[in-house]
């Protein structure tokens, strides 16, 4: 999902806690900076904006907050904060979060909505490999990853805490789609 810093709505004190949260060292594997560069490079060629990278217990798996003195943070659930996360789950987040910068929230059918139609069309084509990423997470934290359709994001609950997760093999996720249907647009 996709918030600008200074508009005040009901999501602000979502946001202001978000922020609030003890950031957390990378644990990951892969250089996520690197990442993000090469991949805004083809999603926002033009775009000057700086993007950093936070890990905080923040409540969404994911988000990015735009500020208005020209930088933008994705912040990462420390959930996935987590050397065996795969790098396509970290890939594909990244891609969302820019597109985010890309297309604009904007009103559908009288209601604000920060992932509007051609919000997915860009992300089925700038991430052909969603569909892995969404049943690798679902799999692997399915007592603990709700969707919240009001506020369009992926809540991880509290209580994730209190287990010992087990961050399973990608190519057992690659091989096996025929075991998973894919019906609906999951929201970061
Ligand atoms: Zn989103």
């Amino acid at each position: 999902m996709f918030k600008k810093a200074t508009e005040k709505n009901k999501l602000d004190n979502w946001f202001d806690s978000c922020k609030d949260q003890p950031h957390e060292l990378p644990l990951i594997s892969i250089d996520i900076n690197q990442m993000i560069s090469s991949h805004r490079m083809r999603i926002i060629p033009e775009s000057l904006i700086k993007v950093n990278v936070v890990f905080a217990d923040c409540g969404s798996l994911a988000c990015i907050c735009k500020s208005d003195e020209g930088y933008a943070t994705i912040f990462f659930h420390s959930i996935l904060n987590n050397a065996d996360t795969p790098v396509q789950v970290f890939e594909h987040i990244v891609i969302h979060e820019l597109i985010h910068i890309r297309v604009p929230s904007r009103e559908v059918d009288g209601k604000m909505k920060s992932h509007p139609p051609e919000f997915w069309e860009e992300e089925k084509i700038f991430s052909p490999e969603r569909i892995y990423v969404w049943e690798w997470l679902i799999d692997n934290f399915y007592d603990v990853v709700r969707r919240d359709e009001e506020k369009e994001m992926t809540i991880v609950l509290r209580k994730w805490r209190k287990k010992k997760y087990t961050y399973k093999d990608w190519w057992l996720y690659i091989n096996n789609l025929e075991r998973y249907k894919f019906d609906k647009e999951m929201v970061l």
